[in-house]
């Protein structure tokens, strides 16, 4: 072949692409999925709404996916007890397109985009991707944001957009809801959009506070969610925020490539949302295994961050890749991520949490 040196972006030349590892294996519970699958009923119900669709695919989708709009409104009204119109709700491939549409929005070249380490792994990239700069600064020890030193750089470094996590990822950890109103009002004062990424709200403890309630309040607020995990909809890719202010939406709406939420992918999520009391049930039930593996990991001895997610990071390890290994030759699959020392687990099924902690004793012995 002749030579040819392509053209590629001098910032992308060498630079790997995102992705845990995806292995086959008797107990995946490195991703943060729901490890339940859609019920018959719902499996069916979503198969007969592609049905209904696919004669139809020769035209382009409902661009502004109207009826899913509503839809995710009225559900995220009942769950949060705060009203939101589809006007205020944006739907796209999953939350990390709804957060690269914010990103080429809000960000861009000269603009600073500032989160709080450890978080989660791709808001550098969606920074990396929009020319947007982008700086973290560190958790406490216990990973709650020191919530005085944030303000202070709010108010020094004007970023365009703040981003917090809650509860975050990898640490499982809830913003406390004064916190995060604190954080919200020194956004405001600096011109800067605060972008709340609450993938994992539904599992959070029972009477936690949750973002939305910050939207009456903060014209500034953007709190972006996902049907990845509490639907267990992650094949599906469907993610939504819901902003305080409406021009919001009408931004996002510029940025988007047209007709980027399929016919199948909007009839699927919709039909999801139908559903949405069963799939509770079952965030119910991770939530009480959640609850149930924390003790445990302490009873064992384990450092175990405080989860309102479907995950858990515990520590500390010495030499976390070892342990890794030792799970994995077992058929348990976890993450090696956040600081030194900690590994993450993904809250499985009933059968797979057991097979976690046999494999986990074991691998101590090893
Ligand atoms: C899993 C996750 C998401 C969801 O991503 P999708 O694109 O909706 O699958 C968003 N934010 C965080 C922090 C996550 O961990």
């Amino acid at each position: 072949m002749t030579d040819f040196t392509l053209p590629i972006r001098d910032d992308l030349v060498g630079v790997q692409s995102y992705g845990a590892p995806q292995l086959d294996v008797a107990a995946p519970m490195n991703v943060n999925e729901n490890p339940f699958g859609p019920s018959p009923a719902l499996a069916a119900a979503m198969a007969a709404a592609v049905a209904r669709v696919a004669p139809s695919l020769n035209r382009y989708p409902d661009r502004d996916a109207d009826e899913l709009r509503a839809a995710l409104a009225a559900y995220v009204t009942r769950e949060t007890g705060v009203a939101v119109t589809a006007a205020q709700t944006w739907a796209a491939n999953g939350s990390n397109e709804v957060m690269h549409h914010i990103f080429l929005a809000f960000g861009g070249p000269g603009r600073l985009a500032i989160t709080f380490d450890p978080t989660y792994s791709m808001y550098p990239e969606y920074a990396r991707d929009t020319f947007t700069e982008y700086r973290t600064f560190a958790r406490r020890d216990d990973f709650t944001v020191d919530v005085d030193a944030a303000i202070a750089s709010i108010a020094e470094l004007r970023p365009s957009l703040v981003l917090l996590t809650s509860p975050n990822n990898p640490t499982g950890t809830f913003l406390d809801f004064a916190d995060a109103e604190r954080i919200a009002a020194a956004c405001l004062a600096a011109g800067a959009m605060l972008v709340v990424d609450e993938a994992y709200a539904e599992f959070r403890r029972a009477g936690t506070r949750t973002a939305f309630e910050l939207l009456a309040g903060y014209p500034n607020v953007i709190v972006s969610r996902t049907m990845s995990k509490a639907f267990a909809l992650a094949g599906a890719r469907l993610g939504y925020a819901v902003a305080a202010d409406t021009r919001v939406i009408d931004v996002l709406q510029v940025v988007r490539l047209p007709y980027h939420l399929s016919a199948v992918t909007q009839a699927v999520a919709l039909t999801a949302l139908e559903f949405a009391d069963e799939l509770q049930a079952q965030v119910d039930l991770l939530r009480s295994e959640r609850d149930a593996l924390a003790a445990w990991l302490s009873d064992q001895g384990y450092v175990v961050a405080p989860s309102d997610a479907n995950f858990i990071l515990f520590g500390m390890f010495d030499d976390r890749a070892a342990v890794w290994q030792r799970l994995l030759d077992q058929g348990v699959l976890i993450r090696q991520t956040g600081p030194a020392g900690w590994l993450r687990v993904s809250v499985g099924t009933p059968e797979e949490n057991a097979m976690f902690r046999q494999a986990l004793l074991t691998a101590r012995e090893g």
